[in-house]
């Protein structure tokens, strides 16, 4: 391992940024370092990586090869995940052996609904009315106290919408638990909300902290689909909502970026829905709209450069371009659309592609 105990860390040919996965977030937290300078090593799994092309080394491995992901650690001064649901044992090992920011313990947090749910009670949030599901008999107890509708998630492992359904008091409850693949879930109560906005706070190593300003966004069958922003907000509610983000942030002791999903109501209430340590889909209007992005940000946090609240230029759209929505021509032919494509090699009906930042002020 190579230790390099005083930070800031400056860029030079050992300050070798470690990421864990090779998606599209890897792709462009890969090219805001090399932008400040650092040089990079990835770790994923063989297969169809973006961030594959912009890194200067690969290590290719399993999520659990332990040996691989120690052969890695020994060459980077700090690691960070773009992938959500690395294991949280490999992420420990790696602690063991570099820095890795945001720590395992966030991860782990991040990674069970109804942990960060507790997590977010605890620093003053509001949740939806939920439920722990370890069996049917649970389910069919619990969906009483469901007023209308409610949303059955797998406790963990769930993402872009998936390891998820509507259920309400007449759903066959032995089908829905089976499609889950019989796992321990959380029952929710299913919210009207007004409209979804996500905020984003940072740390760095060095201390210092801040947050982008706030995104609105619009979903599709639980996938992103298009985020506006700078959200006019009421001010005493967004100071009340940072202030609980800073709390929960400080709970888990975090040290890089924390994106955290909300719930406006419509009584303007605001309802915590839940986080990610890691760049998120509803900030990637940053890397257009703001001088430095949340990518860039990663990076100076996990490098322990100065970090302060990030202001933006203008009103903002980002809208993801998801399986074939990558070949539409008429998106390449307009030039007011600032187009990031990532290179994966298969379209998938709900895959993200890429996606595009157009300023709307
Ligand atoms: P994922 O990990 O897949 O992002 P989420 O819990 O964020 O899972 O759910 C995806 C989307 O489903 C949310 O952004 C929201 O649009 C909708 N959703 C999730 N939970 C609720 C809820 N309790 N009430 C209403 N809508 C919800
Ligand atoms: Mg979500």
């Amino acid at each position: 391992m190579i230790k390099l105990n005083n930070f800031p860390i400056l860029p030079n040919d050992e300050s070798v940024i470690g990421i864990i996965g090779g998606g599209q977030l890897g792709k462009m937290i890969a090219l805001s370092a090399s932008r400040a300078g650092y040089k990079t090593h990835l770790y994923c799994p063989k297969g169809d990586n973006p961030a594959e092309t912009v890194v200067d080394k690969i290590t290719y491995g399993q999520w659990d090869d332990y040996e691989k992901l120690v052969e890695f650690s020994n060459d980077v001064f700090c690691a960070t995940s773009e992938f959500e649901n690395i294991p949280s044992k490999s992420l420990e090992l790696l602690s063991n052996q570099t820095n890795v920011v945001p720590s395992s313990l966030v991860f782990r947090c991040a990674q069970i609904r109804s942990k960060e749910k507790e997590m977010a009670l605890k620093s003053g949030f509001n949740t939806p009315k939920w439920f722990l599901i370890k069996n049917t008999d649970d389910l069919i107890s619990s969906i009483k106290n469901i007023s209308k509708e409610g949303i059955l998630k797998t406790n963990s492992l769930g993402y872009d919408g998936k390891g998820q359904i509507k259920i309400d008091k007449n759903s066959n409850f032995f089908e829905a638990w089976e499609n889950l693949g019989s796992v321990e879930c959380v029952l929710e109560e299913k919210l009207e909300f007004k409209r979804e906005i996500s905020l984003m706070y940072f740390k760095s190593l060095d201390g210092s902290e801040g947050f982008f300003p706030l995104s609105e966004n619009y979903h599709e069958n639980g996938i992103l689909k298009k985020t506006t922003a700078p959200t006019n907000l009421d001010s005493n509610i967004e100071f009340d909502i940072k202030t609980k983000a800073k709390k929960l942030a400080q709970n888990l002791n975090l040290f890089g970026v924390l994106a955290i999903e909300l719930f406006e109501l419509l009584d303007g209430s605001i309802v915590f829905n839940e986080i990610a340590p890691r760049p998120h889909n509803s900030f990637h209007w940053t890397l257009n709209g703001c001088n430095v992005s949340q990518f860039d940000i990663l990076v100076r946090t996990i490098c322990g450069l100065p970090v302060k609240d990030v202001e933006c230029n203008g009103k903002w759209e980002m809208t993801n371009l998801i399986g074939q929505d990558v070949n539409n021509i008429s998106m390449y032919e307009d030039q007011n659309y600032i187009l990031h494509i990532y290179g994966k090699k298969n379209v998938k009906p709900s895959r993200k592609m890429g996606h595009f930042n157009k300023n709307i002020s």
